[in-house]
């Protein structure tokens, strides 16, 4: 049985439909204080991730500021902004090149500040080192933020791990994702498309949530079963512009930096 929890769709930037999850209790979702306080705005989706419109009223400021830290990680696992042409809340992010000059993206292009023999060259471009337990803790706070009131007492022992200091040897379910790139293309609108599923059968209970921040595509399950290991596919794109490249990923044994290779040269220069 398949129930959707969470399905937001939001084609247009420039129209910001507000979608707020949780009661407006005392009771923070994550910590159980009765005594917190509320003054931050919770995104349930990091900004980083283009999100301004889907919020959790019921985080508290402490918690607020546990998962600051887990963003911070998440913002140097995905890719850089002249790829995924995501717009946080500082704008776009810069990626420096090693000897001078930074490529960035803006909202109708990609940006290249450096000296000339850029375009001759190879350029690697080093993201910063992240914790894969902070940036995993990010992915599965976003799928705690989505969920209704009432489901998240089924998540109350994993809570209690995301607020700790506790790693992946205490945690004795799954961290697995998929993440999908976009090549960059002018062309495509922006887009926020967020949804959540649950999915329950007789011995199983799994919860999905699947992400699309313009050109990245996140995909986290979650699953109650131990053993259980995750399969995605692929669905056939129409274009090239529009073919989502996948990569899966087992958190518990991940690495800790990602590089992207950039080829300026020219094919007939070689
Ligand atoms: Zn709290």
């Amino acid at each position: 049985m398949k129930e959707i929890l969470v399905d937001h769709n939001q084609k247009n930037y420039c129209i910001y439909p507000r979608l707020e999850i949780g009661k407006n209790t005392s009771e923070c979702r994550f910590c159980k204080s009765n005594s917190a306080t509320y003054s931050n705005l919770s995104h349930s989706l990091p900004e980083l991730l283009g999100n301004k419109s889907i919020f959790t009223i019921n985080e508290c400021d402490s918690c607020n500021s546990i998962f600051s830290d887990f963003e911070n990680h998440l913002s140097r696992f995905i890719p850089p902004s002249f790829i995924t042409q995501i717009k946080g809340k500082k704008g776009y992010s810069n990626s420096f090149v090693k000897g001078g000059g930074r490529i960035f993206a803006t909202s109708n292009s990609i940006e290249i500040e450096s000296k000339p023999d850029i375009f001759s060259k190879e350029v690697i471009i080093s993201n910063q080192r992240f914790s894969n337990v902070k940036v995993y803790k990010a992915l599965l706070k976003c799928l705690i933020s989505l969920l209704p009131d009432q489901e998240v007492v089924i998540f109350n022992d994993v809570i209690k791990w995301l607020i700790s200091n506790k790693g992946f040897r205490d945690f004795k379910y799954p961290a697995l994702a998929s993440i999908g790139y976009r090549l960059p293309n002018l062309d495509n609108k922006e887009l926020l498309s967020v949804t959540l599923f649950k999915e329950r059968s007789k011995d199983k209970l799994r919860y999905v949530l699947s992400g699309k921040f313009n050109n990245l595509f996140l995909v986290l399950p979650f699953s109650f079963n131990f053993k259980e290991k995750a399969t995605f596919q692929t669905i056939p794109a129409r274009s090239e512009s529009e073919r989502f490249y996948f990569q899966e990923i087992d958190f518990k044994d991940y690495s800790t930096q990602h590089k992207f290779k950039l080829n300026f040269k020219q094919p007939h220069s070689q």
